[in-house]
């Protein structure tokens, strides 16, 4: 007998050549065991007496113990160096059905094409512990047991333990009981339920493990629609809000929109009959209601009636892309074109930037489609994840709106996927393998699934806006080219710093933007201001002798944080996290003119508190969101007119749609355009649309201001005009002079080592290697070169980027060979179709 030893990773299958998905009645199977500690692939015998069916849930023998697993896949070979009659049987299929067979053959693409082993996909897909927190279950289908066990016409005899079973079934209210309990109460059960499973007198299932007590929290119902004139005017306004909120609110969120401390008002509008306060579980899967106003469906603009049409009429699998101007109503069109999909029983993802996750957008989902909306991110805890988890495998209609993890919800009846932002870079996973793009497994998934795509963006990437504007098969070009009520897009004026700073202006905001300032304050309106927070980085240097600080760890100077009121200052550093106290005096000279230079949001604020002190303003960045629900403090702030302007970074580029805001200015434009990669132009057109697309998006009209020193860049001119066909017409032709994606294609190998010597090594041998290939496999080799920031967490790190041309000529090498070629104390690995090149 084979006995899987957990400390040896010799038995753990690597992907095995040649495999089917679909039902098979006997064979080989590569089952996920999913127990505490282990999370990897075995292969188990597929015996006669069981017919399985990939994703099944199985129990299935495993150190001595029986845990429970998931086939994964069919497979015609046994792992290397494993003999048939170490090959354990499998013990018996707990539940059938819950996961789709297309969800593994979809993972297996995913594996396949990023060069990642299976079980590390599967390991980014489903949550760990998914089946040891659950419980099997076995409940009788037959109540009356006297009619089969006696009836000798039948011819139907059950043994004695079956009976047993059986009885003991019974015996509870609801027929049904834990397989624990079972086995503990008959002995030798496991023989009674297969006699019990194969005459389908009973059924087994799967429940979820409910290890953890629901959260109980106070909620206001509205029981009665009239007010009658016992009730005073504050009283009024209550029962007039919770009709807002269809007639249900957390009882704290209800408080915070009366502004009140005390549910004294609520007990005496309670007493009166008008609302009932009772205590209703709160799911760990955020599910907050909402402080923004509820809204209704809206009678659609002719653009966005014609691009719900078409979305309406799709059947089966279809790439849409849905290009609408800022403020042009996309999400209203997804709203409604989801709808339908609800309506048919079917599910929804809707993924979105990890930015664009605000409250907002969660809460007109939620306005919409109620508690048919589930949260899913990866800040989510484990239980909540889990919960969610759970959620999201039962047939319910529901949609799960997401970051790009929640790609991989395992939604049974998925009738639609939604990407948000197509074109956001955080649809891409970097690291760890595999290095996914969202957008392109999205397209595999609503391909097996048989359901459309759609891509929503102002600035659609150029992979999408070629791929769906050459006349591919199912693609669909759908635009919204104004934004709703006629509002005119804002006018974008370029400010040139340089003339500035000769002019004597020596200050970090320019006239003109002072002026709009002013201006808005004097209207009683609201502004942004954006900071790209890569384009100055808030590093502390000597003004006596030049010293900066720098991450002993990583080749980075470390950024400044202003810390609370109390505090010592830090630095800290944004690669590894490295914190340190700011020294109060130069290390290297003892000089005390030791400060910290460059404009992070802190430092833009104090500079507004120093130069336009009546103006009140918000951080909105990652240092002041960092706690749970500070987003929605902030944004709330914000709305109630708390303050004039929101300052912030990247955070604010997304899916917020704030009215009153009419001013939007972005502090230098430069650190984007010199991004050093072959994306730059683009990217810095997307951001600067995406910015300038927050402003005036109510009645006020807005305008937009960009101080640069770089006022001639191209890539400006595109954006004042917002002319998406003039960025495109300009970038197409010089991605394809240099055969970059969306034409060629790239593969990113990246090398990292703790000993510099080994890495610069290996890459150099491999460099050799590659290029002694690259003819004959028609891909060019670009390196190997150090990666801009070469250090980090002390490990030195280097790349080299194979590029070639998307029509399949290329012979790529294999990269197990190469991986051999790896010192072992250098990691490798493979980004497929590359982002991110620091
Ligand atoms: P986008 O996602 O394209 O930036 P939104 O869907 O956020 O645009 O719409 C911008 C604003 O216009 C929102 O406040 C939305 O409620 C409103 N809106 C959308 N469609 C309509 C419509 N047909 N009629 C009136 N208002 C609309
Ligand atoms: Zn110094
Ligand atoms: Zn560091």
């Amino acid at each position: 007998m084979w006995n899987p030893d957990l400390s040896t990773p010799s038995v753990v299958s690597e992907p095995i050549t040649g495999y089917t998905i679909g039902t098979k009645a006997y064979g080989l199977v590569e089952v996920l065991v999913d127990c505490p500690g282990t999370q990897a692939l075995f292969t188990y015998n597929v015996p006669e007496r069981l017919s399985i069916r990939v994703g099944d849930i199985l129990s299935v023998p495993l150190g001595g113990q029986i845990v429970g697993g998931i086939a994964i896949r069919f497979v015609d070979r046994l792992p290397d160096g494993l003999s048939i009659d170490k090959i354990k049987d499998i013990d018996d299929v707990v539940a059938s059905g819950l996961f789709k067979a297309n969800y593994w053959q979809w993972l297996t693409q995913i594996a396949e094409y990023y060069y990642t082993p299976l079980i590390q996909v599967i390991k980014v897909a489903l949550p760990p512990g998914l089946l040891t927190r659950s419980h099997r279950r076995i409940r009788a289908l037959i109540s009356d047991e006297s009619a089969i066990t006696t009836d000798s016409n039948s011819g139907i005899f059950l043994s004695h333990i079956a009976k047993q079973i059986l009885n003991l079934l019974n015996s509870h209210p609801a027929r049904n009981y834990s397989w624990q309990h079972i086995q503990k109460q008959v002995p030798q059960a496991r023989r009674g339920l297969r006699e019990l499973l194969d005459r389908q007198l009973v059924e087994s299932y799967l429940e979820s493990g409910k290890t953890q007590h629901p959260k109980l929290q106070k909620a206001v119902i509205l029981t009665s629609e009239l007010v009658g004139s016992d009730l005073n005017d504050r009283q009024r306004k209550v029962v007039e809000i919770l009709k807002q909120y269809h007639g249900e609110l957390w009882q704290s969120d209800l408080l915070k929109l009366i502004d009140s401390k005390s549910s004294a008002i609520l007990k005496n509008i309670s007493d009166k009959g008008y609302i009932a306060i009772v205590n209703k579980e709160k799911l760990r899967s955020e599910q907050e209601l909402g402080i923004f106003q509820q809204e209704q469906a809206k009678v659609l603009t002719s653009d966005q009636a014609v691009a719900l049409a078409t979305i309406n009429q799709l059947s089966g699998f279809a790439q849409v892309l849905l290009h609408g101007v800022t403020g042009s109503g996309k999400t209203e069109v997804y709203l409604q074109a989801i709808e339908q999909i609800l309506s048919q029983s079917r599910s929804v993802l809707v993924l979105v930037p990890e930015i664009g996750l605000t409250p907002q957008l969660t809460d007109r989902f939620r306005s919409r489609f109620g508690d048919k909306v589930c949260v899913y991110h990866s800040a989510l805890s484990d239980g909540e994840r889990y919960d969610t988890w759970r959620q999201m495998l039962t047939p319910t209609s529901q949609i799960i709106i997401g970051t790009r993890s929640a790609i991989f919800a395992p939604l049974p009846n998925l009738g639609l996927i939604v990407l948000d932002e197509e074109h956001d870079s955080s649809f891409k996973q970097d690291q760890p393998s595999p290095t996914y793009q969202t957008r392109d497994i999205a397209k595999w998934r609503a391909q097996l699934e048989s359901c459309p795509l759609i891509l929503g963006s102002a600035t659609p990437s150029l992979e999408t806006w070629v791929n769906v504007t050459t006349n591919q098969p199912s693609t669909y070009y759908l635009s919204l080219p104004t934004r709703v009520q006629s509002r005119p897009l804002p006018p974008v004026e370029i400010v040139d710093m340089r003339q500035e700073l000769q002019q004597g202006n020596r200050s970090i905001f320019s006239r003109p933007l002072a002026q709009a300032l002013r201006q808005m304050q004097a209207n009683k309106q609201q502004g942004i201001l954006f900071i790209h927070r890569r384009g100055h980085s808030t590093f502390v240097s000597c003004r006596s002798c030049g010293y900066v600080c720098e991450c002993p760890n990583c080749d980075v100077s470390l950024a400044y944080h202003q810390p609370g009121a109390a505090e010592h200052a830090q630095l800290r550093c944004h690669y590894c996290n490295h914190r340190q106290p700011q020294p109060r005096k130069c290390p290297e000279c003892d000089s005390a003119y030791f400060k910290f230079f460059g404009s992070g949001t802190q430092k833009i604020v104090e500079e507004l508190d120093r130069e336009f002190p009546q103006l009140k303003c918000l951080r909105f960045d990652s240092d002041t969101t960092r706690t749970k629900g500070a987003h929605r403090q902030i944004l709330t702030a914000f709305v109630r007119g708390e303050a004039d302007l929101l300052v912030g970074t990247q955070m604010l580029t997304k899916g917020l749609d704030l009215p009153q805001v009419t001013l939007v200015g972005v502090i230098a434009a430069d650190g984007l355009l010199h991004l050093s990669d072959y994306r730059a132009a683009e990217r810095t057109f997307q951001t600067l649309t995406q910015v300038a697309g927050r402003s005036g998006r109510g009645d006020e009209a807005g305008k937009v201001i960009i101080q640069t020193y770089n006022p001639e860049h191209p890539v400006l001119a595109a954006v004042t005009k917002h002319d998406y066909a003039a960025f495109i017409n300009a970038e197409l032709p010089e991605r394809r002079v240099l055969d970059y994606p969306p034409y060629g294609k790239l593969i990113l190998l990246r090398f990292s080592s703790l000993d510099a010597a080994a890495v610069e090594q290996t890459v150099t041998e491999i460099g050799v290697a590659l290029n002694d290939a690259a003819i004959s496999g028609h891909y060019e080799v670009l390196g190997p070169a150090p990666a801009t920031v070469m250090r980090v967490s002390n490990r030195y790190r280097w790349q080299i980027m194979l590029k070639y041309l998307a029509n399949g000529t290329a012979t790529l090498p294999d990269w197990e060979l190469l991986r051999t070629k790896c010192s072992n104390v250098v990691k490798m690995t493979i980004d497929v179709d590359p982002q991110n090149f620091l």
